[in-house]
């Protein structure tokens, strides 16, 4: 019965590390967009930043491990465009509290909150730098530049967000994890210097616009590809950690990126540049507090949180 007990308990754990190590690949942007976010900061912030660019780095993907912790999390990783402009026929942009009091809550939750929840956050980093509190500061930072690559990834503003209407499942993963993570090298991040943003809520509602002004060629564009691309070289293995995993070939999805005319890149670079902004922005709003003088209550890390397992980013559209 002991025996039988380790080699059940064995089995879990070599089974909990395979899914771990599989389920983490898929952050690759997010990762890169904070971490290049903090090169676009000018002197009296990018020493802070610097200091802490691994947490920045790491944390980029928490707002996704959240939401298997926390109900109302998916709904702020995007927006239902389509549901907003066309079954509801809202003239967008409209303020939260005129949302909140025309769709529940259940309709918030199936069809995304994106950019009113960038708004939030916006004033909450700008209360952190004004408090000079340091675990705020990092801890936010982090998840507005998670949230603002959401608002830049086309597939995060419509309700089709994984092909799932049109028979191209996948297509969110591949457009936003697979082709950075293969073509991620020829990108060119010099982006220039972060900038004041004068209005922020009407630059975020300008990334889900432009975002979704893409959505047609991301779905036409894959479409066109897979009806013409020899259907036994759509896909691969590749090992992932100590797995197999079926991926998108290497072929097809530079086949994609280049049909997209450097789309993914140009949405990464504006991301990229937009993050830096916007922490750029706080700080600025909140008096340009000196960050020698922040105080941290304890160590900035969301341990509870950084041990789940967590599925391919394609997942993370919360419907
Ligand atoms: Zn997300």
């Amino acid at each position: 019965m002991k025996r039988f007990l380790f080699y059940y308990f064995l089995t879990f754990f070599i089974l909990l590390i395979l899914l771990s190590k599989a389920f983490s690949w898929g952050f690759f942007a997010h990762k890169n967009i904070n971490r290049l976010a903090v090169f676009t900061l000018p002197a009296d912030l990018a020493g802070f930043y610097k200091k802490h660019i691994d947490y920045i780095t790491n944390q980029a993907v928490a707002p996704d491990k959240r939401r298997y912790i926390v109900k109302e999390e998916g709904a702020r990783h995007f927006i239902d465009l389509d549901y907003y402009l066309d079954t509801l026929q809202l003239k967008l942009p409209i303020p939260w509290k005129e949302m909140d009091s025309l769709i529940g809550e259940e309709a918030q939750l199936k069809h995304g909150i994106l950019p009113w929840h960038l708004n939030l956050m916006k004033i909450r980093l700008t209360a952190a730098f004004k408090n000079k509190n340091g675990n705020e500061i990092l801890k936010l930072s982090a998840d507005i530049g998670h949230y603002i690559g959401d608002a830049h990834v086309p597939l995060h503003t419509c309700s089709n967000y994984n092909g799932q209407y049109t028979n191209q499942h996948g297509i969110h993963g591949l457009w936003e994890s697979r082709i950075p993570e293969i073509n991620f090298s020829n990108y060119d991040f010099w982006v220039g210097p972060a900038e004041y943003i004068n209005k922020p809520t009407d630059a975020f509602w300008r990334m889900v616009f432009e975002s979704h002004a893409l959505v047609d060629s991301v779905l036409i564009l894959e479409k066109q590809l897979s009806q013409t691309f020899p259907s036994d070289q759509k896909y691969s293995f590749e090992q992932r950690g100590s797995v197999m995993a079926k991926v998108y070939s290497k072929e097809y999805s530079l086949k994609y990126d280049q049909m997209l005319k450097g789309q993914v890149e140009d949405r990464m670079r504006s991301a990229v540049k937009m993050v830096g902004s916007i922490w750029y922005s706080c700080w600025i709003d909140a008096g340009k507090p000196c960050l020698d003088e922040v105080n941290f209550y304890s160590i900035p890390e969301e341990k509870d949180q950084n041990n789940l397992a967590v599925p391919d980013h394609e997942d993370c559209h919360g419907h």
